[in-house]
């Protein structure tokens, strides 16, 4: 069975093709600047990279680009587009409706029509995807997976801000949490880790690469995370604020003359770590100037591993309790600077990091000693694997998603 992921962007899309259920990527690839005379379709096989510049408009054309490399002779990796059994889309915001994956249909497009506003960067261009595989493939099944359907778990309490009721009744403002299909994901390689199923645990999951985010898991199901109704809320990010008194807002937009438009841009794409070191918002780049003495890119880090430890303190807090810390994405994974950083204000915690294991160590793997008290992990993320065995089993008509009852959170 073949199950190709796509990732849909405004201009961009990346994708993967996956044997299943042997979980196999056959080829990924990525289509850059959808719209130009100059688009860039680069792929990756096993055995060769190919890279093709041409004139791509829109996404409808990219797909069939893709389509036609999958099938061409020199690629190789399919015979024929009816090999494709069915493709899962990474949808980024599921809205109340979408707890789990699902199948999509013209109700399912619609309720995604339904977010745009929630998600307008993102939604449109997941919908403009689906809707341009569905011409491209019309007879393969598609499947949604929801960036928010794993936080869907959240009880009331910890999805509501503390405004008037009324705005969630009318508009839908609440919490509703982002990176659910990578939490998924790295909670799901817990009990190989650990030896212990994730229903008897207390997990804090940090996802930290551009986009960051910490989640609460409980008995494997989520109950908080520092996004919130946007991406915007939460951990101090590459070039995203992340949480700050709202007042700013007004203050700033008054003394700086900006228009609302231009305070959003300098929230989402001039703070975080670029803003405060006023260098650049990629990690890399901060420890190196960290190390060469520069004190801002110094002061960027420390706020930004501080940040990172609150919300660890807060969410054992709220769990009464932690027994597995995770770290992924791209900082996340390839930076122990960034943990021991994290780890070494959290000794109250019963936290005893292995350094070797945390400096050396490649890939999947506990970072704390067998007398630590709670289980620290590095788990490289997948979350198009995440979407593949979503597809997968949604095509096959099994479930492997446990059923997600509303919770009744006590620790
Ligand atoms: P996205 O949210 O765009 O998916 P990624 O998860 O790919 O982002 O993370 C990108 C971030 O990871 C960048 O800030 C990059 O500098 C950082 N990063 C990658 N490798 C390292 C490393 N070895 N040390 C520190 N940061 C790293």
């Amino acid at each position: 069975m073949k199950i190709l992921v796509l990732n849909c962007g405004s201009s961009s899309l990346k994708y993967q093709l996956f044997a299943m259920p042997e979980e196999a990527v056959l080829i990924k690839g990525t289509v850059e600047k959808i719209g130009s005379d100059d688009a860039i379709h680069a792929y990756k096989t096993d055995g060769q990279k190919g890279e093709t510049v041409s004139e791509i408009l829109d996404h409808r054309e990219a797909i069939r680009q893709v389509v036609a490399a999958l099938t061409s002779p020199e690629v190789g990796v399919l015979k024929e587009a009816a090999e494709i059994t069915a493709v899962g889309h990474r949808v980024v915001h599921g809205g109340e409706r979408f707890s789990l994956s699902t199948l999509i249909n013209g109700e399912v497009k619609q309720a995604i029509r339904d977010t745009f506003d929630l998600a307008p960067l993102h939604n449109p261009a997941n919908l403009l995807g689906i809707e341009a595989m569905e011409e491209v493939l019309p007879a393969v099944p598609q499947v949604a997976v929801f960036d928010t359907a794993f936080h869907q778990t959240m009880p009331m309490e910890h999805f509501l801000y503390p405004i008037p009721y009324v705005l969630y009744q009318r508009h839908k403002v609440r919490r509703y949490g982002f990176h659910g299909t990578s939490h998924r994901y790295v909670t799901s390689r817990v009990p190989a880790l650990v030896g212990r199923d994730v229903t008897g645990l207390k997990v804090i999951s940090c996802h930290i690469g551009n986009g960051a985010s910490v989640a609460a898991i409980w008995r494997g199901r989520s109950i908080d995370t520092s996004m919130g109704m946007t991406p915007l809320e939460g951990l101090m990010m590459g070039t995203r604020s992340g949480d700050i008194d709202p007042s700013i807002h007004e203050y700033v937009m008054e003394k700086e003359g900006l228009t609302f438009d231009e305070l959003n841009s300098m929230l989402n794409k001039h703070s975080g770590l670029y803003g405060v070191s006023g260098i650049t918002g990629d990690m890399r780049q901060i420890v190196e100037e960290r190390s060469k003495g520069n004190t801002r890119a110094g002061v960027a880090f420390s706020m930004y591993t501080y940040r990172i430890r609150k919300y660890i303190g807060a969410y054992a807090a709220a769990m009464n309790g932690v027994d597995v810390i995770l770290f992924t994405a791209g900082v996340g994974e390839n930076s122990p600077l960034l943990r021991r950083s994290v780890l070494e204000r959290l000794t109250y915690l019963g936290i005893e990091v292995d350094d070797r294991a945390n400096e050396e160590g490649k890939g999947e793997r506990l970072i704390t000693t067998p007398n630590s008290k709670v289980a620290v992990c590095v788990i490289p993320t997948n979350e198009e694997l995440m979407i593949a065995r979503d597809t997968n089993s949604l095509v096959t008509g099994l479930s492997t998603t446990p059923d997600r009852d509303s919770i009744s959170f006590d620790t």
